[in-house]
C-alpha cells in the first residue's frame, strides 16, 4: 500500500510534466470512481500538483482533484495506456497520467477542501511528545492514525519504531521524554531516506514509480517483512505480532 514516500515520489516525478500545463481531457474507464469529468470544466491549467499526507492534490483554478491510491493504486506517465487495470486517464499536451489500480479501491474526486489530517511528519515536531501523552493507543497504531500525524502506514511505522528503539506495542502515553524525542527524529529521517530511495516495492511488485521503475528502499528495510531473519543491529531474530489485525515487525531485543 503506497505510503507518504511512494506518493511523494509520484508527485515529484509528475510535477514537471503537469504543473503549469493544460489538463485537456479526463477519461474515466471505471464508473465505480464516481468522477464526472464535466465537474472539472476542462481544459484548465494545472496550478500545482502536491501531496498532503497520502493524498495527491491536482489544483485547477477554483477546483482540486483529490486522488488517494489506497491499497493498490499507482500513477503512470505515458503516451498510451499501460498494462493493468487503468481506471482513469488525465490527458496533457505531452502525455497522460494513468491511474492503474488492480483492486479498484483508489479514489479520485473533485473537492473544495482538504481532508482532515494531522500535521505533516516533517519540520518542527516539538508538538509530538505532548500529543503522545494524550493517548493510550499502542504507539504503532498512533503512528498509523492519519488524524494524529499524516502519511505513515504499516511499512514505515515498523521502520520508524525500529530506528527509535521503541516496542510497537507500548501505549503512546508511556513513552519517556527521551523516547518521544528519538521518535521525533526517526520519523522524518526514515521517511526522507525512503523518498530518496524512491519508495518501497514489496515482493508483490505492485508499487512502481510513474516511469515504471521499481522503488529502491526495499533493500534498506530493517524489520518490515523480515520475520525470523537476523536483526541488522543485534542479530536476534525479528519478531512478527499482530496489532489491531495488522502484521507488525520488530526486534524484541533492540526495541523496548
Ligand atoms: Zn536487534
Amino acid at each position: 500500500m503506497p505510503e507518504l514516500p511512494e506518493v511523494e515520489t509520484a508527485v515529484r516525478a509528475l510535477r514537471p510534466r503537469v504543473q503549469g500545463e493544460a489538463l485537456l481531457k479526463v477519461e474515466v474507464f471505471d464508473p465505480r470512481l464516481g468522477l464526472d469529468p464535466a465537474a472539472l470544466a476542462l481544459p484548465a491549467p494545472v496550478r500545482a500538483l502536491r501531496r498532503r499526507g497520502k493524498y495527491i492534490l491536482l489544483e485547477l483554478p477554483g477546483k482540486t482533484l483529490v486522488i488517494h491510491l489506497r491499497m493498490s493504486g499507482r500513477l503512470v506517465w505515458g503516451e498510451a495506456p499501460p498494462p493493468g487495470r487503468v481506471r482513469l486517464a488525465l490527458h496533457f499536451p505531452g502525455g497522460a497520467v494513468y491511474l492503474v489500480d488492480r483492486r479498484r479501491l483508489a479514489t479520485a474526486e473533485v473537492a473544495q477542501f482538504e481532508p482532515r489530517l494531522g500535521p505533516e511528519p516533517f519540520g518542527d515536531l516539538s508538538w509530538l511528545p505532548g500529543a503522545l501523552k494524550r493517548s493510550r493507543m499502542p504507539i504503532k497504531n498512533w503512528l498509523l492514525d492519519q488524524g494524529k500525524i499524516a502519511g505513515i502506514g504499516n511499512i514505515y511505522a515498523a521502520e520508524i519504531l525500529y530506528r527509535a528503539g521503541i516496542d510497537p506495542r507500548r501505549p503512546a502515553a508511556d513513552l519517556t521524554e527521551g523516547e518521544a524525542q528519538r521518535l521525533a527524529q526517526a520519523i522524518p529521517q526514515v521517511l526522507e531516506e525512503a523518498i530518496a530511495g524512491k519508495g518501497t516495492t514489496l515482493p508483490d511488485g505492485e508499487y512502481r514509480q510513474p516511469s515504471g521503475e521499481l522503488g529502491g528502499f526495499q533493500f534498506r528495510l530493517s524489520v518490515y517483512g523480515r520475520a525470523g531473519e537476523a536483526c541488522p543491529g543485534c542479530g536476534a531474530p525479528i519478531a512478527r505480532v499482530k496489532i489491531a489485525g495488522r502484521s507488525t515487525y520488530f526486534c524484541p531485543s533492540c526495541q523496548r
